[in-house]
């Protein structure tokens, strides 16, 4: 059986989290430490009492999550802080951590099998942060209604649902651009108009997305924040259990956006 640490250095080569930036906030990495080796893990889109609760039900003693111990910044470890750390420590569970090293992975990574998902075949990077493009884009001839009823069929599948600004019935989507999570914004409107971007698949984005892509006649599709990264986590947890001969579990807790 596995030490953390091993699993950690497996983990830190493979999304190579010494090299992609991220948001202070991220913490990529193992964040929790534990003390036993490790025969199961978990897998989890958030860190919350939830899926700490999964993870011990499932046995695991390491709980792999995209939204780590830190996403809210630093606070008290009171109330509902405190307990998840408590019920961390008592159950000998460490936490890893992987934030954009996962959504970027070129196998693992929530972009990549988005777009595998949806039937698309990237062919370049989307929505660049500092040095790396975070997301993917390619071109294709599919209806944008059909790539509606794909992301669709992933959003209700963790109990979502698609959000999409309005398109003709017989559109057709030519250039398209992914970037799961809080995918629209200002800045990857402006790029995705910039590169001739015709439609973007994203997890969510704010009202104002919404008005500014009609306004640049790009079509969003927005299939949820947590249905689209929940790709991911559980690729990476796969393939940490068939290499190191564990058992990954996903704990599967929609957050309703
Ligand atoms: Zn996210």
């Amino acid at each position: 059986m596995p030490s953390l640490e091993q699993l950690a250095t497996f983990l830190d080569a493979t999304l190579d989290i010494a090299r992609i930036p991220d948001y202070p906030n991220a913490v990529n990495g193992v964040q929790l430490a534990n003390v036993g080796d490790i025969q199961r893990i978990a897998t989890a889109v958030d860190f919350s009492t939830e899926t700490i609760t999964g993870a011990i039900d499932a046995g695991a003693r390491l709980l792999l999550v995209h939204h780590g111990m830190f996403w809210g910044g630093v606070q008290p470890l009171t109330d509902h802080r405190h307990r998840r750390l408590w019920m961390l420590v008592t159950h000998d569970v460490a936490v890893y951590s992987a934030h954009l090293p996962l959504d970027v992975h070129r196998q693992l990574g929530n972009n990549v099998l988005l777009a595998a998902r949806l039937g698309l075949e990237p062919s370049s990077g989307f929505a660049t942060y500092q040095s790396i493009d975070v997301g993917v884009s390619g071109e294709s001839d599919v209806p944008t209604r059909v790539l509606a009823e794909r992301a669709g069929a992933l959003a209700s599948e963790f109990k979502g649902s698609l959000v999409a600004t309005p398109f003709e019935r017989d559109r057709v989507t030519r250039r398209w651009g992914i970037c799961t999570g809080a995918g629209a914004d200002s800045s990857s409107l402006r790029e995705a108009s910039r590169r001739g971007l015709d439609t973007l698949i994203v997890g969510e984005g704010p009202h104002h997305t919404a008005i500014e892509a009609r306004e640049l006649g790009i079509v969003v599709l927005y299939a949820g924040h947590y249905a689209t990264e929940t790709l991911g986590v559980r690729a990476l947890g796969d393939q940490l259990a068939s290499t190191f001969g564990l058992t990954s579990t996903f704990i599967d807790v929609p957050s309703g956006l």
